[in-house]
Formats: structure tokens, C-alpha cells, sequence
């Protein structure tokens, strides 16, 4: 039995059309293995991702960049603790985008993400990003039309930018049911230790899930390129969205080919 996910069905080409209804949020049939086999996999794939992000600390030659958007309860929090629990933390990078503050709203949209982008060795992640301005902002009308619809071309050029400079993206949209949405906010309320995830705001925001839904789609298909694609993945069992997470982070790392910094040992005298 073959324990490889097959992520490829995953990846949205650039141009194509997508249209999320017809993903389903709960598939996993792209596994063939139990959800123990799943988790199993999970925790083979994260102890490879150890060495490979020490190797681009070491090399100092590439930075990563993993952009993470999802609805809210969507499992962005839960894909960081577990897919990145083995990594040396000194060389991830997380950040969260919330509300922009006064200052990053007098700011271009890109002002407040580009100082968070990964140096060379180092690996960023992005809890919310650069999308919300074409997500949030323009389901709820905080920017006109005429400002979020050259957006996605400038997204486009910003990460062709930062590719060019040695940047690796890759970008998921972590795909959940409105039925998935509602079980998690349910959980939130009934589990004292989740009570200070839940929010008000988020049964609000359900209220514009088609809306969002529309935006999303949108996004991925203005916005996956061959330089960031995006990648939707099926959430609603989280062990099959570590396992497609974790399997592409780990093959995107080892297609660096990267190498460990030799020493000229002629040059080495330690002097005794
Ligand atoms: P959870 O999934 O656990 O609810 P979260 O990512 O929603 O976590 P919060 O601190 O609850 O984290 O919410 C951050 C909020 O900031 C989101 O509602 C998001 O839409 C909002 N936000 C992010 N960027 C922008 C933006 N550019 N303009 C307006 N709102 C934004
Ligand atoms: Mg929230």
C-alpha cells in the first residue's frame, strides 16, 4: 500500500478556473491509508522537514514563504503547531495579519507584509496575509472596487519580486464546509479551554460565507502563478491536511537541492 498523498490534484494551475463548490472540503481519497496511516505519515514527513529547514539555515542562500489563508475556525493556528512542532524555531518566522492599525492603514497594502518576508535561511509563515486585502476588503466594501481590482496584479509582481531575490512561495488555502465551520464554533462554546478562540465575530462573518467563497475564488485564480501557486487543500479532517501540507513543504525543500557550506580546511589552523 502506497502511504504517499497525491498532491498534485491539489495545485491550481495558473488561469485555470476554480470553483470551490466542487472541492470537496472532506475528501481524502487521494490518501490510501487509514487516518492512522495519515498520522503516521504525518509524523514521518515532520521529521524530515527538521534537517531540511537546518540545511536553509545553514546554506543562507534560499528563505521560504508559506502563506496560510482559510475561513475563520479554518485550521491555520492547528497546521502551524503541528506541521512545523519538530523545527528549530530560531529559523521560523511566524506572523499574524489582523486588523491593519491606523498606521498600516495609512500604508499601501503591501507596506505592513513585505518587512515580515523571510530573510535567506529563514523560513516565514503568514497567519493571514496579503490576501485579506482582496478577501475581507472587498467582501465588506472597506476599499472601493476601483482599489482592490488592480490588487491581484500587484500581489502578482510583489512575489514574482521576491522569488526573483530567492524566495520560495507557496501559498494554501485551507478548505473547510460551512457545516465543518459551525461544528468547530460549537466546539469552541462547549470546551472551557477553547472558550477564548470564540468570537461573536466570527458567527457574524459566516453570514458572508458566499460572498467569500466568491472572493476566494477569485484570488486563486487571478493569483496562483508558477512562481506562488496555490494549493487548496481539503480541511475538514485535519491529520489528511497536515499530511498534504507537510508532503509538499518537504518536496518543495528538497527540490532546493540544497548543500551544507564546506569548509576550506587549508585555511583552518586552530591553532595548536
Ligand atoms: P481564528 O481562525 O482562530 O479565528 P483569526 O486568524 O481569525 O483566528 P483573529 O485575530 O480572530 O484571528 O482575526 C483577525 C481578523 O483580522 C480577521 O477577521 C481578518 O479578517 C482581519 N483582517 C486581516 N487583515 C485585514 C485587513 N487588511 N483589513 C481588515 N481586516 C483584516
Ligand atoms: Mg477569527
Amino acid at each position: 500500500m502506497s502511504r504517499e498523498v497525491k498532491t498534485k490534484g491539489f495545485r491550481v494551475s495558473p488561469g485555470a478556473k476554480v470553483r470551490l463548490d466542487d472541492v470537496d472540503p472532506a475528501d481524502t481519497s487521494q490518501f490510501d491509508g487509514s487516518k492512522s496511516d495519515g498520522l503516521e505519515g504525518v509524523r514521518a514527513l515532520i521529521k524530515r522537514l527538521d534537517p531540511l529547514q537546518e540545511l536553509l539555515y545553514a546554506e543562507h542562500k534560499h528563505s521560504v514563504l508559506v502563506v496560510l489563508q482559510a475561513m475563520d475556525t479554518g485550521g491555520k493556528d492547528g497546521t502551524i503547531r503541528r506541521v512545523f512542532e519538530g523545527v528549530n524555531p530560531q529559523g521560523v518566522k511566524v506572523t499574524r495579519f489582523g486588523v491593519p492599525t491606523p498606521e498600516e492603514s495609512g500604508h499601501d497594502f503591501l507596506w505592513r507584509v513585505h518587512s515580515h518576508a523571510p530573510e535567506k535561511g529563514e523560513m516565514a509563515i503568514f497567519n493571514r496575509s496579503h490576501y485579506e486585502s482582496v478577501l475581507v476588503e472587498r467582501v465588506h466594501g472597506l476599499v472601493p472596487k476601483e482599489v482592490w481590482r488592480p490588487r491581484y496584479g500587484e500581489i502578482n509582481d510583489f512575489e514574482r519580486e521576491l522569488t526573483e531575490e530567492g524566495t520560495t512561495i507557496v501559498k494554501f488555502y485551507l478548505h473547510i464546509s460551512k457545516k465543518e465551520q459551525v461544528k468547530r464554533l460549537q466546539d469552541r462554546l462547549d470546551d472551557p479551554t477553547k472558550h477564548w478562540k470564540f468570537s461573536m465575530f466570527d458567527v457574524r462573518e459566516r453570514k458572508f460565507w458566499d460572498q467569500y467563497m466568491k472572493a476566494y475564488e477569485d484570488a486563486l485564480e487571478r493569483t496562483s502563478t508558477p512562481w506562488a501557486p496555490w494549493y487548496v487543500v481539503p480541511s475538514n479532517h485535519p491529520w489528511f491536511r497536515d499530511l498534504v501540507i507537510s508532503t509538499i513543504l518537504v518536496k518543495m525543500l528538497e527540490d532546493l537541492k540544497m548543500h551544507y557550506p564546506k569548509l576550506d580546511k587549508a585555511k583552518m589552523d586552530l591553532g595548536q
